[in-house]
């Protein structure tokens, strides 16, 4: 077995796989992606809702999703791999007068940047999405070009063309610690022997972290643990519905198969490797959902499951070189928005990398940005 690489790359989720893409695609060299699970997509990608939007509040969130979005609908041209990007668009809809400031103005900025967001009335919501209930609506911003994907789609397609390009990728392989000589990296150790390479990408998800302290670096990404229900088949949700994001009671939800996805971030849940179901939640977002899409009273729960997200102090990811340790480079911390931002992220990390002009000026993401104070929050986390 090949134990020296040019790269090696901790995680096979999506974000690990679209970097390993992107370099390869570059003709980085050798390449190496080192998962412990035994099949790459099983850790946070195999548990996310599969929304893809660039309704976001800060500039570098929209351009990220912007050319991910770019990426999703030319993925088959791009990869040789297909993968449907369903662009039904995203809706969040507003009904208190305290979050029309924001969000109209984070629909500004988006503008600026060249996105067709829409401002929608009460009458128009009801138009895209039949089921809302809209007699509280007082707005919607609304992006057609939003859309939803399957994770799982989306990772095997960058798996099998990082395979076509002589990528490695060792399952069942944990990452147990990083070698280092002279302040670079020089290698990891597994249980499958020791890997040496002179680049080691953090890819690690929510166990980014853990893997900084191997490294001896401050990494601070934190585990939450996120929960999602699905229902039933149901016959009032129209094939072009789009994600609906109900801002102040914090539910969001889409068709999936002839049913709906629903998902809300429990405020009270603590940071911890925890992927437990609350016994508690169903009940508690389907309160929520009834509210929102009073037909749902005759659906009936189909699935539900809990997973992690990867969650950093202001919400945005991290990506970039760290500055105490040579060679050792971070792309996680996407705080629940990996999928969507993983080809854009992907391909500019790989741009970094190998010295080339950056499609997107990502400063704003840099891993030491932490130690410097005050640094703007995403608002719009759901
Ligand atoms: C309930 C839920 C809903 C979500 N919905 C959405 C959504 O709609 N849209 C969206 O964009 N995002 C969503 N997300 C977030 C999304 O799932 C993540 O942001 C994304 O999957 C992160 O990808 P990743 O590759 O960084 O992490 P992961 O998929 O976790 O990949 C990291 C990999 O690293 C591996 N690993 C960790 N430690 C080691 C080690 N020591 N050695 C080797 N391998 C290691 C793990 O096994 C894992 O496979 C959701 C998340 C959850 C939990």
């Amino acid at each position: 077995m090949k134990t020296t690489y040019d790269a090696i790359i901790i995680g096979g989720g999506i974000v690990g796989m679209a970097t390993a893409f992107n370099l390869a695609k570059m003709n980085f060299g050798n390449i190496v992606v080192l998962e412990k699970e035994m099949f790459v997509g099983a850790g946070a990608t195999s548990k996310a809702a599969g929304g893809i939007r660039a309704q976001f509040s800060s500039q570098v969130n929209i351009e990220v999703s912007m050319k991910s979005i770019e990426i999703f609908e030319n993925f088959e041209a791009i990869t040789g791999e297909p993968a449907l990007f369903d662009q039904v668009g995203y809706m969040f809809v507003l009904t208190e007068e305290s979050t029309l400031d924001p969000y109209l103005k984070a629909a500004e900025l988006q503008k600026s940047l060249g996105m067709d967001v829409q401002i929608l009335g009460p009458e128009d919501v009801k138009k895209i999405a039949p089921p809302v209930r809209v007699n509280d609506v007082i707005k919607a911003t609304y992006h057609a070009r939003d859309g939803l994907g399957d994770p799982h789609e989306f990772t095997q397609g960058y798996f099998r063309a990082c395979r076509k390009m002589n990528v490695e990728v060792l399952t069942e392989c944990p990452v147990t610690g990083i070698t280092a000589a002279g302040g670079k990296v020089t290698g990891v150790t597994t249980p499958q022997g020791d890997f040496s390479a002179p680049l080691i990408i953090n890819a690690a998800g929510p166990q980014a972290g853990l893997i900084g302290k191997m490294a001896e670096i401050d990494i601070p990404v934190q585990p939450f643990r996120r929960q999602i229900v699905t229902t039933g088949e149901v016959d009032f949700i129209p094939a072009t519905m789009p994600m609906v994001v109900d801002v102040s009671s914090g539910l969001y939800c889409h068709k999936e198969s002839k049913g709906l996805l629903m998902g809300w971030a429990d405020p009270d849940v603590k940071a911890a490797f925890d992927e437990s179901q609350d016994p508690d939640y169903n009940d508690n977002i389907l309160m929520k959902a009834l509210d929102r899409i009073p037909q749902l009273e005759t659906a009936e729960v189909a699935n539900s499951w809990a997973g992690l997200y990867e969650t950093t102090p202001d919400h945005h990811a991290i990506i970039g070189f760290d500055d105490k340790i040579a060679g050792f480079f971070t792309i996680a911390g996407f705080s629940g928005h990996g999928f969507m931002h993983a080809p854009g992220a992907g391909l500019v990390a790989a741009e970094m990398i190998t010295g080339r002009d950056l499609s997107i000026d990502l400063d704003r993401l840099a891993p030491n940005r932490f130690v410097g104070g005050a640094i703007e929050d995403e608002i719009n986390v759901i």
